[in-house]
């Protein structure tokens, strides 16, 4: 704040010296009636509860809520989202891409047919071989994701494939357990948290709830946090663990073999992978303190101390999402999920609780018994390479979408169509073929999925607090009107009946309490007369939620340290080994390692008002390299110099700013788009996190 907000005195005398010269120009605040409304902030994945102050109909000012969840909170986006309808750049009608030219504003019959031609032609296919159509944007367990799955399964070969979130590494913790669970962690109760990575006070998990637990002065929950960069989370932490780049997954494996060989954990007789010939305890034991301390850069003590730490002061819960290197992959989450395991966090309050059941999930209303048809695969990975012929990539809402580099090796190199849906000009719609407009914040009910720090099954909805604009689609009707235009559907489901069945269907089971956003009252389900009345009240911002405890059934869950698939313990050695493949370059052609940082998307998401204070004076974040002052005299490079920065995958001038906060020897892109346009960071396994890089002077 104190950086955007600085200039503001200057810059508010030069626009009154401006504006009062220009009385007509003066924009008029609307008089009448205050009132206020009720919603959730969906321009995130934290879903912060908001108050809504409104002159008549109009919104004019937000601010947050203090609950259990909000804790009071909105980010400097969030309090100026009611001004994304307003922004200059709002895409407000179709745009189409003629072959090798430029988008330009159509028709939505255009738009509708290029899209439902392609639509006919995947249903139709009968071979192994033929295409795919991808959708980018699930959003599992919400009832729009849920009719859409039912609606792919027409389709031979289709991908709708989730994005990048926190909850990624309990989804993982959940595919090493037998048995279909949801799972949260309880976060709120723990002694100890070890962090590998994870943002939280730059953005991870409910943000508010985060801050009041990790950012306050006497906070009860130690925290020890794993990252090479000295972030706001790495300043926060009680220990903060500072190791190389891609070396998480060899320091999980470290921890866990002083865990095992030190007696530190009691070992579930339910878990066979510990027995002393099993392959996870053969693979822990390569992974001694010594050989983790070259991979890692740490001491072998520290690692050691580490161990002792999360087990007898703790025990700790344990998270993960790298931040400055991106999301971790796969196999270097089943590594760091281990630890939870072995420190007897399932099933504990303040550790990893399987969410009440019945899930949201269980009383989905459109498609109770939709699957995935037999050809819908969920993982982009999965997808053969040049085999999309139709991607529908959802940028509407707070989504973290793959990055581009990943994707683009996916589409078919002559066929293929991206149809991209946008409320405003993001990178993404830069490169599509058809561009849709989407609805902003406040112009449409949309289902928020419940965090992975919800403990609590629950279901928020963003509002609708304006009427929008006509032509306006979110992916699931945008995919149904093409379907039906295409003959595939004749009256499918719509996203807010959708919605509605799902409130519907929580009415009839007459499950769990309504608590009300004015007051934090909570009301039982059963009080409400009918599914209307209870859809009102959380269209209005009422937060439904089921926190009824299972009974805890200690140490009687069946789970594999060695991961759900057969080829998963050969991974993780990988991943460990390789530090992100950063082995398999010589390090005399790439000495340094190059991360990237997720960047807030200033130039699209932010507010007319927010852009004019931060593009006219200045202080909008520029791409740059970040080193430390020592690698940048090693190189003989000083502040400013542009370089060109080549790691196997490509290269990018860019210019070079000093920070002692950044390792030496890393290398730290810094885009505020959170695009890699060059392809940079392209790695094998689509996480682009890390990669092995060296700069010359441009
Ligand atoms: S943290 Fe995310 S959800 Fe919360 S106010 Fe900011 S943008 Fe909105």
């Amino acid at each position: 704040m104190g950086t955007m907000l600085s200039p503001l005195p200057w810059k508010l005398l030069d626009d009154v010296s401006i504006w009062t010269q220009n009385w007509s120009w003066i924009p008029k605040p609307p008089k009448g009636a205050v009132s206020f409304k009720y919603t959730n902030c969906t321009l995130c994945g934290s879903g912060c509860a908001a108050q809504v102050r409104c002159i008549e109909a109009e919104p004019v000012s937000l601010a947050g809520i203090r609950s259990d969840i909000g804790l009071g909170f909105l980010c400097p986006l969030g309090l100026v989202a009611h001004h994304l309808r307003y922004h200059p750049d709002r895409v407000t009608q179709p745009l189409v891409r003629a072959k090798g030219d430029e988008l330009k504003p159509s028709s939505l019959d255009d738009a509708t047919r290029v899209v439902s031609g392609k639509l006919q032609r995947l249903a139709q296919q009968t071979q192994p071989s033929d295409s795919y159509l991808a959708i980018l944007g699930n959003r599992p367990g919400t009832a729009g994701s849920d009719a859409l799955l039912a609606l792919l399964a027409r389709f031979p070969h289709a991908a709708y494939v989730g994005c990048p979130n926190d909850g990624d590494g309990v989804s993982v913790l959940g595919s090493m357990v037998e048995g279909d669970q949801d799972w949260a962690l309880d976060i709120a109760n723990s002694k100890m948290v070890l962090s590998f990575g994870a943002p939280l006070l730059e953005g991870w998990g409910t943000s508010g709830r985060m801050l009041a637990q990790f950012a306050s002065s006497d906070r009860k929950t130690r925290l020890i946090h794993v990252e090479p960069n000295c972030s706001l989370t790495a300043r926060a932490a009680d220990v903060w663990l500072s190791i190389q780049p891609g070396s998480e997954a060899a320091l999980a494996l470290g921890l866990a073999n002083v865990l095992i060989e030190a007696k530190l954990v009691d070992p579930s007789a339910t878990c066979p992978d510990l027995e002393v010939d099993s392959p996870y305890r053969k693979l822990v034991a390569e992974f001694s303190a010594e050989r983790v301390a070259g991979l890692t850069g740490l001491k072998p003590e520290v690692i050691t101390q580490t161990a002792r730490a999360i087990a007898q002061e703790g025990p700790a819960l344990v998270i993960s999402r790298g931040y400055v290197s991106g999301p971790v992959s796969r196999a270097e989450e089943l590594a760091i999920q281990g630890l939870n395991f072995l420190l007897g966090n399932l099933d504990r309050p303040g550790g990893a609780l399987a969410r009440p059941s019945p899930s949201q999930s269980q009383v989905a209303g459109p498609t109770p018994a939709s699957q995935p048809g037999p050809g819908v695969v969920r993982a982009l990975a999965a997808i053969p390479d040049g085999s999309v012929e139709l991607l529908i990539v959802d940028a509407s809402s707070g989504n973290d979408l793959p990055p581009w580099a990943a994707v683009q090796p996916k589409l078919s190199p002559d066929q293929a169509v991206v149809v991209v849906l946008a409320g405003l000009p993001t990178a993404w719609a830069q490169r599509a073929d058809v561009v849709v407009p989407s609805p902003v914040f406040g112009e449409a009910i949309e289902e928020l999925p419940g965090n992975v720090d919800d403990t609590a099954n629950s279901l928020r909805l963003s509002a609708r607090l304006v009427d929008p604009r006509p032509g306006l689609f979110n992916l699931l009707d945008f995919v149904n009107h093409t379907a039906v235009a295409a003959g595939l559907a004749t009256s499918p489901v719509s996203y807010e009946d959708a919605a509605k069945q799902k409130v519907a269907a929580i009415h009839q089971a007459g499950i769990g309490n309504v608590v009300s956003p004015a007051d934090g009252q909570a009301k039982a389900v059963t009080d409400y007369s009918s599914s209307d009345e209870l859809w009102t009240a959380l269209a209005g911002g009422a937060r439904w939620e089921n926190a009824a405890p299972e009974a805890i059934k200690p140490a009687t869950r069946r789970f594999s340290l060695a991961g759900p698939d057969s080829g998963d313990v050969e991974r993780m050695r990988k991943a460990a080994a390789q530090r992100g493949g950063l082995a398999d370059v010589a390090p005399s052609e790439y000495p340094l390692t190059v991360v990237s940082a997720e960047g807030w998307a200033y130039d699209s998401k932010v507010s007319p008002l927010l852009a004019k204070i931060t593009w006219e004076s200045g202080l909008h974040a520029e791409r740059t390299c970040m080193i430390n002052p020592a690698t940048a005299a090693k190189q003989g490079v000083l502040a400013g110099t542009t370089v060109t920065v080549q790691t196997p995958s490509g290269s990018l001038d860019v210019p070079v700013t000093l920070s002692e906060e950044i390792m030496p020897g890393v290398l730290l892109l810094e885009d505020p788009t959170g695009e890699d346009q060059s392809g940079l960071m392209t790695g094998t396994d689509a996480t682009c996190r890390v990669m092995p890089g060296r700069l010359e002077v441009a």
